[in-house]
């Protein structure tokens, strides 16, 4: 059930953490650099998974990511672009300030946030990507279109 994924609207129902991973390695062949992938979703929802298919997408090993929940920011390198993985769970909303996360270090490669409602401020042309819980082993994935690009 994978393909004719466009850069348009997105609504997906997956049927395992396989093809959970294909839609995500689909969409990280259109990713440019300074791409900011918001990942909306319960705990279970599948936005680990989903990043480790981006990081497959780009050419580098899923088996590297993990869930960063106690370092804030990772970082994965040797695939097309980096790869920064963002987890904010354990913040509230005031910390986030701090992070950088939308400083020029990162816009050389994609961003994806876990927990994006914990940040204080917009990020400048993210896109929200919400997994939600359909059953045991399936998810309902929703893609927002490419928003339009920024002058920033
Ligand atoms: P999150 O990061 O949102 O907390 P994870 O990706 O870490 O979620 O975990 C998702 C869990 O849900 C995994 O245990 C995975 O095996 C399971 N799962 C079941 N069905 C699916 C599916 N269709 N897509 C993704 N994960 C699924
Ligand atoms: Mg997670």
């Amino acid at each position: 059930m994978v393909g004719g994924w466009s850069p348009a609207a997105a609504d997906r129902t997956t049927a395992s953490e396989e093809e959970t991973q294909a839609v995500a390695r689909e969409l990280a062949a259109t990713l440019k650099p300074g791409d900011v992938l918001l990942l909306a979703g319960d705990l279970g929802a599948g936005k680990t998974t989903f990043v480790k298919g981006l990081a497959a997408g780009l050419g580098i090993d899923p088996g590297d990511v993990s869930s960063p929940t106690f370092t804030l920011l990772h970082e994965y390198r040797g695939g097309r672009l980096t790869l920064y993985h963002a987890d904010l769970y354990r913040l509230d909303k005031t910390a986030t300030d701090d992070l950088g996360l939308d400083e020029t270090g990162v816009r050389d490669g994609v961003l994806a946030i876990e927990w994006p409602d914990r940040l204080s401020h917009d990020l400048a042309g993210a896109r929200v990507i919400r997994l939600d819980v359909v059953d045991d082993v399936s998810r309902r994935i929703t893609i927002d279109p490419k928003p339009p690009p920024t002058n920033d």
